[in-house]
């Protein structure tokens, strides 16, 4: 299977691409954390990046484009990928078709996890993360707090919020998301690819929606 998942920043895509690797096996590529980690390791392209990131903006196309066409020919994602976080511009989607038809592909099916903008500032403006790279458990401030504050549960590092997560960046990842990444959606949404699940309710009740719509698409544990 070749999925998308796309959705609003904070609108838990991370969260249960991880539950849907655990249950389908499903090769997990979130873009976010492709950044992240060549920003923590100071790669050339992490370099590139950081400013962007930081700030809430998109990093540019070429950039991402590259990083993931690059991603998606590595062995264990030539059979099916969950990609979380890509594509996000016309740019990155039009890149994808490219590289998935030169390989005799397609994609399978686009998921767009439904989540009002007010649910998604709240989760995001309280949302904690272990600043151990090896761990990055998530909380939230109110709704999963941790055990001792600022400490996480399972490795007792600091946790930190991250520079994205903060008001303005918050305000311009919404901005860019219904300004560039609705459009991704609606593009897809003409090849009849496109399920819509709502994000709203608790991560077991939401996995479960997911987990029957890719079921409904073939996918098997
Ligand atoms: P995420 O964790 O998916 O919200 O991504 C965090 C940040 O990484 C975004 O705010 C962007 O700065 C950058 N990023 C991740 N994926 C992409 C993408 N497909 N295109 C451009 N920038 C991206």
């Amino acid at each position: 299977m070749r999925l998308v998942f796309m959705g609003l920043p904070g609108a838990g895509k991370g969260t249960q691409a991880k539950l849907l690797h655990e249950h389908f096996r499903i090769v997990h590529i979130s873009t976010g954390d492709m950044i992240r980690e060549r920003i923590r390791s100071g790669t050339p392209t992490g370099l590139k990046a950081e400013p962007y990131v930081a700030c809430g903006d998109l990093v540019p196309d070429a950039i991402m484009v590259d990083m993931v066409i690059e991603r998606l020919g590595e062995p264990d994602a030539r059979a099916g990928f969950l990609l979380d976080g890509f594509p996000r511009t016309q740019a990155q989607a039009e890149a994808l078709d490219r590289s998935l038809a030169a390989a005799g592909h397609t994609l399978d099916a686009v998921i767009v996890l439904d989540v009002p903008d007010d649910t998604v500032v709240d989760r995001l403006s309280g949302r904690r993360t272990c600043g151990n790279p090896n761990c990055q458990a998530n909380y939230h401030v109110r709704t999963i707090p941790p055990k001792i504050e600022g400490k996480c549960d399972r490795c007792g590092s600091t946790l930190l919020q991250r520079d994205d997560d903060k008001p303005e960046a918050i305000r311009r990842r919404l901005q860019q998301y219904h300004r560039q990444t609705e459009e991704v959606a609606k593009y897809y949404g003409t090849r009849g690819v496109v399920s819509k699940v709502s994000g709203v309710g608790s991560v077991e009740m939401v996995h479960q929606r997911l987990r029957e719509v890719l079921v409904n698409k073939g996918c098997s544990a």
